[in-house]
C-alpha cells in the first residue's frame, strides 16, 4: 500500500475564497469581451485537427489584415510577449553577431537581456526617459556599428512612449539591416503598418489591445527576414523555431506539420477577438484608442495629475504614465482602488519605478465609460491619500 508523505497544507486550497474579478486598466493584460471569454469554453480540438486548421488559418488572414503585411511568415505562438520578443532575435541572428537595441525603458532592456543570453553582441543605444528617437541618430549608429539588426519598441509601456517608425525601414536597409519591432503593447491600439514601413520583424501580445486573454504572442517576418532565417548557422531554441511553426500554419504551402499542441481553446478566443477588431475596423479601432486616450490624459490633468511624457506626439495612446505627486504614497494609493472600486492601476517600471503610476486604456476597456471610472476611482483615491487614513 502507498502512503501520502508529503502534505504541504493542501486544505487551504479548498478553503472558502472570494474572488474579485478587477477592472484592468494597468498596462495590460486588458479585460476580454464575453464574446472572446465564451470562446474559452469551446470543446478542446486535437492540434492536427481539420477545424485547428480552419482556426489558424483566420487567425492568420485576420493578423495580416491588422499587420498591414502580405508577410507569409505571419502566425501567433502560444508564449506570452517574450516568447515573440525571443523567437525574434534567435531565429535572425547568429551568436557573435551584432545588433543595435534601442533601449527606451525595461522592454529595450529585456532585449538586450535575452540577445545577450544568446550570445549576441549588443550595442545599446538609450534615450533621455518619456522622449523617442530620431532616425538621424539612429542612421549614425548603424553607419558607425553596421549591425545585421536594429531592435526598437514601438510602444514602451514601461515609459508611455510610442516611437514613429515610418521611414525607419527604408534607412535600416540603405545598410544592410533589418528591423526589429516590439509593437506587444501597441498592436492593436496604435497605428501600425509593416509593409509600407518596411518592417522585417514584429513581436506583438494578445493581452493588450487585442483584448484576448494572455498566452498567445504573434509574429510577422518579412521576405527579407526569412531569407536571413533560413540561412542562418545556429539553429533557435526548438520551441521558438519559426520555420518548423510556418510548417504548421501553413506559410510554405507545404503539407502542415505538427511541431506543439496549441491550446484550441485560446486559439478561439484569439479568434474571436480578432474577429471583433476586424468588424469594427482597424482604422476604428486606432481612432477609439486615440479618443479614449484624450480623454484620458485630459481627465487626469484635470485632477491635478501630470503625465510623465511632456509632449503629447510622443505618447502612447495605450499606456499613460501619470506623475505621483509628492503628498501621494502610490502603494496606497493602488491598493486602495484595488480593494475599493475593484480597478487595477499598474505601478511604475523601469523610467517610471517609483515615480509615476500607469494607466492603460486597451482593447475592450478603451471606452469613454471605462476611461471615466478609472478617473473617478483616480480622484477618490487621492482623495483618500490625502485624508487621515491614507
Ligand atoms: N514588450 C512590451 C512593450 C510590453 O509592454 C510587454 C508586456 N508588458 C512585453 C514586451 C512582455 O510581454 P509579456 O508580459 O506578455 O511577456
Amino acid at each position: 500500500m502507498w502512503k501520502l508523505e508529503v502534505e504541504n497544507g493542501i486544505e487551504s486550497v479548498f478553503a472558502k475564497w472570494n474572488f474579485q474579478p478587477q477592472l484592468l486598466m494597468g498596462a495590460g493584460p486588458s479585460n476580454c469581451s464575453p464574446r472572446t471569454t465564451n470562446a474559452l469554453t469551446m470543446e478542446i480540438l486535437s492540434p492536427v485537427a481539420l477545424d485547428m486548421y480552419k482556426i489558424m488559418d483566420d487567425i492568420q488572414c485576420m493578423l495580416k489584415h491588422t499587420f498591414q503585411t502580405k508577410n507569409r511568415l505571419t502566425l501567433a505562438i502560444q508564449s506570452s510577449g517574450h516568447g515573440a520578443l525571443e523567437s525574434i532575435l534567435t531565429n535572425l541572428v547568429n551568436p557573435g553577431e551584432k545588433i543595435i537595441v534601442a533601449v527606451g525603458g525595461v522592454w529595450g532592456k529585456r532585449t538586450v537581456a535575452i540577445a545577450q543570453n544568446y550570445g549576441i553582441e549588443v550595442i545599446t543605444l538609450s534615450c533621455t526617459p518619456g522622449e523617442i528617437y530620431n532616425f538621424k541618430d539612429l542612421e549614425k549608429q548603424i553607419m558607425k556599428h553596421k549591425p545585421v539588426l536594429l531592435f526598437i519598441t514601438h510602444g514602451e509601456s514601461s515609459a508611455g512612449t510610442c516611437q514613429p517608425l515610418d521611414g525607419l525601414g527604408k534607412i535600416c536597409h540603405k545598410y544592410n539591416c533589418l528591423l526589429a519591432v516590439d509593437a506587444v503593447a501597441s498592436f492593436g491600439g496604435v497605428p501600425l503598418f509593416i509593409d509600407k514601413w518596411e518592417i522585417d520583424a514584429v513581436a506583438a501580445g494578445s493581452q493588450k489591445a487585442i483584448s484576448a486573454p494572455p498566452g498567445m504572442a504573434f509574429l510577422s517576418f518579412s521576405e527579407r527576414a526569412e531569407q536571413l532565417m533560413r540561412a542562418k548557422k545556429v539553429p533557435p531554441p526548438f520551441y521558438f523555431d519559426v520555420i518548423a511553426l510556418g510548417e504548421t500554419w501553413n506559410c510554405f504551402g507545404n503539407p502542415r506539420k505538427y511541431h506543439y499542441t496549441y491550446g484550441s481553446h485560446l486559439l478561439m478566443s484569439v479568434r474571436e477577438a480578432l474577429m471583433q477588431l476586424i468588424e469594427e475596423g482597424v482604422l476604428e479601432t486606432w481612432k477609439r484608442h486615440e479618443v479614449c486616450a484624450k480623454r484620458l490624459w485630459n481627465g487626469l490633468e484635470q485632477i491635478g495629475l501630470e503625465l510623465f511624457v511632456e509632449k503629447e506626439e510622443n505618447r502612447l495612446f495605450t499606456v499613460a504614465s501619470v506623475i505621483v505627486p509628492k503628498d501621494v504614497k502610490w502603494p496606497v494609493l493602488l491598493d486602495y482602488i484595488s480593494g475599493k472600486h475593484h480597478i487595477d492601476i499598474s505601478f511604475g517600471l523601469g523610467p517610471t519605478a517609483h515615480t509615476c503610476i500607469r494607466v492603460g486604456s486597451m482593447g475592450y476597456n478603451a471606452t469613454y465609460e471605462k476611461v471615466d471610472t478609472v478617473l473617478k476611482a483616480l480622484e477618490d483615491g487621492l482623495k483618500y491619500c490625502r485624508s487621515e487614513n491614507g
